[in-house]
Parts: structure tokens; sequence; C-alpha cells
């Protein structure tokens, strides 16, 4: 129950737009996917996803292994019916949080031993019950265990990681295969840190393990914007066309519409949830703090022509007010309109590809920030 079409192509780039079906519905691509780290999107509900146009969101099998646990999230049958979510959940495979929030995390062949960054419980996230996690959460997209690299990592740092992610890609097929999760999809994801050869490598090792989709991790870890986009733009042609491919933790609306020109299909990024807690607002031309004092009597609403309930409801004046008031509307109101401005920034995206137009819309987009 699992496919993938392109749908329109750009001449000019690599651009492409497709659907990806899965059990829960289908997705445009490209596609942003609001970050539910802990089965919320922080501040807003399902309801209000779905009337932002969110396709699908993504879940976290460290976050969610840990609290409230598979046994609870089994009794609704999965993620979707716990949180009242209808439509696709992409889950990550905890890699990167073991590595970057959990304590004294040690990799051996078997898999990581760590400590709970809640309550210092020891555990093992192996291959094998990562993927066991995801089809207790009912994913429709799961994704491999992997081995993220900090930056910078040496060469020899990222050869070992590297090696590490396809051995854990193998038992992870494996695992996938035996659990007869036939509904669900399971994505690689490369990694060979800002080594080209290495990158190329690792996509080439997952490609003969075969998976429905692929990812490319580690990178948005602290490297200049034009060594991320030369790495993405070196792998991104190495993974096969017909298989959607996924940026992993990207980005700005700039990093989100170079990556499309160079032919990613995914994206996911705390960015709009986060910025919007902190009064920092997405527009056509450029962010906005909603703190600043020019704001505070404007009757307008943050942007005349954008269609998200919070600007077809409330001015620029009272999202201030609240933000500076600190009342808890003002994360929910923020992060309604954030979350629309990046689907509805692809979303248009998307329709140009289709129209063969992306150049044209990829002009317009950086002639209105230099306004
Ligand atoms: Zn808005």
């Amino acid at each position: 129950m699992f496919s993938f079409d392109i749908v329109g192509h750009s001449t000019e780039s690599q651009a492409r737009a497709g659907v990806i079906k899965t059990s829960h519905g289908d997705i445009e691509t490209p596609i942003f996917m609001p970050v539910g780290t802990l089965g919320s999107v922080k501040a807003v509900s399902a309801e209000e996803l779905f009337e932002a146009g969110a396709q699908v969101i993504l879940g976290n099998t460290y976050h969610l292994y840990l609290r409230p646990g598979c046994e609870i999230i089994g009794r609704f049958n999965g993620l979707h019916r716990f949180m009242h979510w209808s439509k696709p959940i992409l889950t990550d495979s905890g890699g990167f949080q073991v590595f970057s929030l959990a304590n004294l995390a040690r990799i051996s062949d078997e898999g990581v031993t760590f400590q709970s960054h809640i309550d210092g419980s020891k555990h093992l996230l192996s291959p094998e019950k990562v993927i066991d996690i995801q089809a207790c959460l009912d994913s429709d997209i799961m994704m491999c265990l992997d081995q993220c690299i900090q930056y910078p990592a040496t060469r020899e740092q990222c050869r070992a990681a590297l090696a590490m992610t396809t051995e854990w890609a193998k038992r992870c097929k494996r695992a996938y295969q035996d659990s007869g999760n036939g509904h669900n999809a399971l994505f690689g994801i490369v990694q060979g840190g800002m080594f080209v050869d290495l990158r190329r490598q690792s996509a080439e090792e997952l490609m003969d393990i075969e998976f429905n989709g692929y990812a490319i991790g580690g990178l948005s870890v602290g490297e200049p914007v034009e060594l991320m986009l030369e790495v993405a733009d070196s792998t991104l042609p190495e993974l096969p066309k017909a298989k959607p491919r996924y940026v992993m933790g990207i980005g700005t609306p700039e990093n989100i519409i170079e990556l499309v020109a160079r032919g990613a299909d995914m994206f996911d990024c705390v960015l709009p949830t986060r910025n919007a807690r902190n009064g920092q607002m997405f527009t056509q031309t450029g962010t906005v703090n909603i703190s600043n004092s020019r704001y505070k009597d404007d009757t307008d609403p943050l942007e005349t022509d954008c269609r998200c309930y919070t600007c077809r409801n409330y001015s620029r004046a009272y999202l201030r007010h609240l933000f500076m008031a600190r009342e808890l509307l003002a994360y929910r109101l923020n992060t309604i309109h954030n979350i629309f401005y990046f689907i509805n920034f692809i979303k248009q995206m998307r329709t140009a590809i289709v129209a063969d137009k992306f150049e044209t819309f990829r002009r317009k987009f950086y002639g209105k920030r230099e306004l």
C-alpha cells in the first residue's frame, strides 16, 4: 500500500512533483512535514494542523518509546488514533536523539545503549527494536536506525559510522520483512558526513538493500549552508529517480527551495514551530519579529494575503500584545501561521513545478525577499 508517482517535473532544474500513496492517504510532494516530537505538534491540535493543510506529520521514536511507551500507544493500535490524526505519519528512528539527547550513548554491533534523558533508566535501541517500536506506532513511513555523526568529523569517523549505518540498515530491512508490515514503508538513511565519496558509497550500499525511499541524514548539523548544499547536490542524483528523496531536518524556506531544485521531495524541521514560540514569524518578504514595537498599534493582519486562521482573524497589534504578555494563545496563533506559511509555500512551489514554471517561482521568491 505504498507507492510513489512523479506527476510533473521542471525542465530547467531537477525539481519534481509527485504523489506518495500510503494507507492513511496521499502525500503530494514536494512536502513539508511539521514535527510532532511527542505525539503533538507543539501548541496546536490535529484539527488545526489539518486546517493548515498538513498532509503528513513527523513522530519521534526515541521520545514516544520513552514516554508514554509502546504499551499505551499499542492500546490505540498506533499513534494515529492516540493523537487523533488520521493522515500519514512518518517516524524517525531515534538515532539522532540518542546521540544528541541521551546520556552515555554507547555503540556496539548490537545497537546503541543509552540512559534516558528523563529518568536515567538504561535502554538498548537495536535495529530490530526500532522497527518493532515503529510498527507499534503504525507509522506509515518508518526510518532505519542510523549512526549520526557530529560536525566536524574526521574521514575515519565518518567511514566507521557509515559502515555501522549500512549494517543496521540490513538488519532493519530483515526485521521489517519478518514483521509482515506490508502496508508501511521503510526508508534508508544516507550518511557519510561531508565527504562526497562516502555519501556516494552509502547511497549505493543502501540501494543494494532496497528501500521504499531514501533519506539524507546528518546535514544541517552546524556546517555552512554552502557545504550542506554541495553534499546534497552530489548525493541527490545518486538516489533512484523513482523513489522519494527526503532531506532530514531542513530547514529554512531558502534551503528548501534550493534542495527542491536539486531533486529533493520531503522535508521536516522544527523551525516554523520553534520560531513561532519565540515570536519569529515567516512571511513572503522574510522573517518578522512580532515583539517589535512598530507593530504595537498595527491593525493589519501579519500578512494581508495569507489565508491562515490567524491572519484571517487577528491583527499584528493583537499578536504582539499576546506575545509580550506571554499569553498561551500567542504560541497557538503564531504556530498556526508559521505552519501554514511553510505548507502553502511548498504547495505553490509544487503548482509551479507541475506548470514547468519552477524557475519563475524561484526568482519571484527571492525577489519578494529583497523588497
Ligand atoms: Zn497567516
